[in-house]
């Protein structure tokens, strides 16, 4: 018996719902329709850049707080508190005086965050 390629790995109906809705919620947000191989291959990538972030920031940095324009971290590294906030539609580091700070990274590693700037069509910038 041969495994299973990708193009027949079956999913269960639960999953395929939340895909279709997370889907056309992304299909509101940009007003277009987009094809669903590329969407999710998009999300699946989102998720593992996530990660990685996570993994090589979360040992130093805390989330404390998020609100609609301000999210609050608290970075151990350099053992103080960091604040991003959202400035012209794009999230902005007051620390590093920055727009790609690991601090920027971390922030869109957020869930929420992450779903409230790519409902509004942003994108994480490469982090440096
Ligand atoms: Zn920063």
């Amino acid at each position: 018996m041969t495994k299973p390629g990708w193009r027949t790995v079956l999913l269960r109906e639960e999953v395929v719902k939340a895909v279709e809705k997370a889907k056309a919620e992304r299909e509101a947000g940009l007003r277009r329709r987009l094809p669903l191989g590329a969407f999710i291959e998009d999300m699946i990538w989102q998720i593992l850049e996530e990660q990685e972030i996570l993994r090589s920031y979360g040992p130093y940095i805390e989330k404390i707080s998020v609100d609609a324009n301000t999210i609050i971290l608290r970075d151990n590294r350099v053992g103080r508190i960091v604040e991003c906030v959202l400035k012209e539609g794009e999230l902005y580091c007051i620390h590093c005086e920055s727009s790609n700070c690991v601090h920027i990274g971390y922030s869109w590693a957020i869930p929420e965050v992450y779903k409230a700037m790519n409902l509004q069509g942003r994108r994480m910038p490469k982090i440096s």
